[in-house]
């Protein structure tokens, strides 16, 4: 009996200690992010009408700068046709800033500073779009390539990818240059003539810089945006991409004797690769709570529910539930590992002859810190003692560095950022690639962020049909580029 008391009472006091240090972590927790400046101390934006910039937009998107797969494709002329599109409707930025034409169509733009010693700010946003996709025009309630102004918004293809981001900044350095502004440290805007295929341009225009000796204080290019309803938070947040994921697709090839398929074997090719795809898919990269991902939830956790809160701040105890919170939809957990996909498969091109070979595509997204050398060793590793050949196709593009949440830079982009909707600010691990990943050898650090606010649903509109830019967002995009300008460059 004085044993089971005496058990009843250190069961007890051990769940009043970690019932303590639930509390304790909870309320300790604060946003490990340096308090990001007051926005009402950075410059306001200069006056700019946002019914010319949204007529502006409509004609942007009616040039038709449509990256193909293969380049033969495009019509070179449509990128002509903006950039002296570009040169007449923007003429005080034509004026103030050098031109340069690299690597065929991409542009770069460079407004010299007067103190040439401080380190350049680098804007980026690309021209081309990604096509229409066939059959799919009917869905539009306007043209794609129309730019027609209705409901409040801009349409089109590229309204919002990229030209929306495009169009923001030219907007906001005609602004401020009317506004008589005139920086201090050297502005860059680079834009990519295809990043929705290859990214030549943006890699053509860090090499330039590199080669110039010009390393930059950091670099903005569209990614993430303002969410207008986080899971976390159930409001608005502003996420801004402090590193991309990588790219790496590797071929499982099993081998075996061919033959008729009248004698099959017990063995055979395609039964082989059935045996690896099984292992390499049942060995998948563990999830985890790290770097970008665990950044954002704590940069969240201030603004979230009192249990998300808890579970926050006590991932030594509930990291395993809030792992299985976030891993429920498949966006979620590509955040929390290196994701696999089996995209192509091919056995016998004939229904009665055994194969000598079957193969499956793997289509990886590389966490950062997990490079494709790793995976395609896990993947060796996995399928050991199977006739399988495991090759790497192409070059692998490896995941980004991940930027500083504690730079000038961040400060000044998480402050805007946050303005935007009056909103929580976070840094975001991006799923997808952008131009920006080519200048991480350029500049110390490099963040995604698309000023504007979207709904998840919206998301489907961006490769997708009825893409449309709000003259709402235009208008804080504008607004955004011209305070970050004037803000960084002062
Ligand atoms: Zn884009």
């Amino acid at each position: 009996m004085r044993l089971l008391k005496r058990l009843l009472t250190v069961i007890v006091l051990a769940l009043l200690l970690v019932l303590a240090i639930l509390v304790v972590r909870t309320v300790r927790l604060e946003s490990r992010f340096a308090a990001l400046p007051d926005v009402r101390t950075l410059p306001a934006a200069p006056p700019f009408d946002v019914a010319v910039a949204a007529r502006h937009l409509g004609e942007a998107v009616r040039f038709q700068t449509v990256s193909h797969q293969d380049p033969a494709e495009d019509d070179a002329a449509e990128w002509n046709r903006l950039h002296d599109w570009l040169a007449t409707s923007y003429p005080a930025t034509h004026a103030a800033l050098r031109r340069e034409l690299i690597d065929g169509r991409t542009l770069i733009y460079t407004w010299p500073g007067h103190k040439p010693s401080l380190a350049p700010v680098v804007l980026m946003a690309h021209q081309d779009v990604v096509p229409v996709a066939p059959g799919s025009e009917s869905g539009w309630h306007h043209p794609p390539f129309g730019g027609e102004l209705a409901d409040g918004a801009v349409w089109g293809r590229g309204a919002v990818d990229d030209k929306g981001s495009l169009v923001s900044i030219f907007e906001a350095l005609e602004a401020l240059l009317r506004n008589g502004f005139n920086p201090e440290r050297t502005l860059i805007v680079i834009s990519g003539a295809n990043e929705e295929v290859h990214g030549s341009g943006a890699r053509a225009a860090a090499a330039a810089m590199l080669a110039r000796g010009i390393h930059a204080e950091f670099v903005l290019d569209e990614g993430l945006l303002v969410l207008a309803r986080h899971p976390v938070t159930g409001g608005p947040v502003a996420l801004v991409g402090v590193a991309e994921k990588g790219y790496a697709t590797l071929t499982l090839t099993a081998r075996a004797a061919g033959g008729h398929s009248s004698m099959p074997p017990p063995e055979s090719a395609v039964r082989t690769l059935a045996i690896a795809i099984e292992r390499v898919t049942g060995a998948e990269a563990p999830m985890s709570l790290a770097g970008p991902t665990r950044e954002m939830l704590e940069a969240l956790a201030p603004s979230a529910p009192l249990l998300a809160r808890v579970a926050i701040a006590n991932e030594w105890l509930l990291g395993p539930a809030l792992i299985d919170k976030m891993r429920a939809t498949p966006a979620g957990a590509a955040m929390l590992h290196t994701t696999m996909a089996l995209t192509m498969l091919s056995g016998s091109p004939k229904e009665n002859v055994l194969p000598e070979r079957a193969s499956v595509t793997i289509n990886y997204r590389l966490l950062p810190g997990d490079a494709s050398a790793a995976v395609e060793a896990r993947a060796r590793r996995t399928v050991a003692g199977l006739p399988v050949d495991v090759a790497i196709q192409g070059t692998p593009l490896e995941a980004s560095v991940v930027s500083s949440t504690s730079s000038r830079g961040w400060s000044l982009i998480a402050a805007l950022a946050a303005d935007v909707a009056r909103s929580p600010v976070a840094p975001g691990l991006m799923i997808g690639g952008t131009d920006a990943r080519a200048l991480q050898a350029v500049a110390a650090d490099v963040y995604r962020f698309q000023p504007i606010v979207l709904a998840a649903a919206d998301l489907a509109m961006l490769h997708g049909t009825d893409e449309r830019m709000t003259t709402a967002n235009l208008e804080s995009a504008i607004a955004f580029y011209a305070r970050l300008i004037e803000a960084a460059t002062r």
